[in-house]
C-alpha cells in the first residue's frame, strides 16, 4: 500500500480507514521477530487478529497517522502486514483497484486514475 517515497497512499490513507485489517496471528512479534506489534492489534479468532481500530465503527487502523485525503504516513510500516504490503493503488501494477477505488470514495476522494506518457518535445527524427 504505502510507498516510502511520496505517492498517491501519502496523501491518502482511505483504505486503512476503511476495511477491517486481518491478520494471520503468525506475522506478529510473538511469532515472528520484527513482525507486528501484538500491543497493537485485537484477538479475533484462534488463529487471526486484527490491527486496533480497524475493527471499530468507524475503522481507522491505530498506526495511521496524519489526515486521510492530505497527508499521512503509516507508523509502522516496515512491520507492517502482508496484507497492507499487497495492498496497492490503483494503476500502480497497470491496473485498476476496485477496493481501492471504494476506499477512497468512501472517503469522498475520485479514484486514481493513469498518468499519461508526457508527449515528447523536440523529439529527433531519424534521417
Ligand atoms: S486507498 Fe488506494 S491510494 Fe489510498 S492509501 Fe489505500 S491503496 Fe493508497
Ligand atoms: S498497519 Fe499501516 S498500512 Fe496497514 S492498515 Fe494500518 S496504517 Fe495502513
Amino acid at each position: 500500500m504505502f510507498e516510502i517515497e511520496k505517492n498517491s497512499c501519502c496523501e491518502c490513507g482511505a483504505c486503512c480507514a476503511y476495511f477491517r485489517a486481518s491478520i494471520y496471528w503468525g506475522e506478529t512479534d510473538e511469532a515472528t521477530p520484527g513482525g507486528i506489534p501484538m500491543d497493537m492489534c485485537e484477538k479475533l479468532n484462534d488463529f487471526f487478529v486484527v490491527i486496533k481500530g480497524t475493527n471499530d465503527l468507524p475503522p481507522r487502523c491505530s498506526a495511521l497517522m496524519g489526515i486521510i485525503g492530505k497527508s499521512v504516513h503509516c507508523s509502522i510500516y516496515e512491520r507492517r502486514a502482508s496484507a497492507c504490503r499487497d495492498f496497492v493503488p490503483s494503476w500502480e501494477n497497470g491496473d485498476s483497484n476496485p477496493r481501492c477505488d471504494q476506499a477512497r470514495a468512501a472517503h469522498g476522494l475520485e479514484p486514481i486514475v493513469p498518468t499519461p506518457w508526457p508527449k515528447p518535445r523536440n523529439f529527433p527524427r531519424a534521417a
